[in-house]
């Protein structure tokens, strides 16, 4: 088959060896955004001593690791863009933030974030598809861990993660947390296939509802 190049994609601690990627049987993911959603929302994170993870977050991901689904974080970083932190800098918090999931035996098959924004610095000052809503890193990850995207579950705070879903042809969900508690009561999260309190409530109803077998 032909793979579309998704080279352009930025990415942090890929899954060197996938036990999914069997393009012959792709497999539902769930796809995490990661501020206000993994950890706090503390509009534009630059700092590791600012990073905490919402409550639940670590063991919930662990919950999806044991039942055999890729986890993958999805986050636009237009802080880079912004000159509010290199990718050097964007790099170590995510380190940080693996460590962290890992003393609770979670762990993420990858980071795909868009360091990019039409008003930032050069060279980060492209409209970029991967920037969501735009579904690019979503295709990016479905390719490269054959993941079956119709399958597949977005969970943000944001209106933008929903329609990034939806432009991927993913299912949206929705979390109270960071920018949820303001934009899950927008009109725009009707297009949530469920809103929940937070990330391990939604993974709670995954299960519950048989999207996710354990
Ligand atoms: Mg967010």
């Amino acid at each position: 088959m032909t793979e579309t190049d998704y080279s352009f994609v930025r990415r942090h601690f890929i899954d060197p060896a996938p036990r999914w990627r069997d393009l012959r049987h792709p497999l539902p993911a769930v796809f995490l955004d990661r501020d206000g959603v993994v950890n706090e929302e503390v509009d534009y994170l630059s700092k590791v001593e600012d990073l905490a993870l919402i409550p639940g977050t670590a063991a919930a991901i662990a919950r999806l690791n044991d039942a055999g689904v890729p986890v993958i974080i999805i986050t636009n970083q237009s802080g880079v863009a912004r000159g509010m932190l290199s990718e050097d800098g964007l790099r170590d918090l995510h380190e940080a933030l693996i460590g962290m999931l890992a003393t609770e035996d979670a762990t993420l098959q990858g980071i795909y974030y868009s360091p990019y924004h039409p008003d930032g610095l050069d060279p980060y000052d492209i409209d970029s598809p991967c920037r969501k809503p735009g579904p690019a890193m979503l295709h990016a990850a479905a390719q490269e861990f054959a993941i079956n995207l119709q399958d597949s579950i977005f969970i943000g705070d944001k209106i933008s993660d929903l329609e990034a879903a939806r432009n991927a042809g993913a299912h949206g969900v929705m979390v109270r947390t960071g920018h949820g508690a303001v934009e899950a009561n927008l009109p725009g999260a009707a297009q949530a296939r469920f809103v929940a309190d937070d990330l391990a409530a939604a993974v709670d109803r995954l299960f519950a509802d048989g999207f996710i077998q354990a």
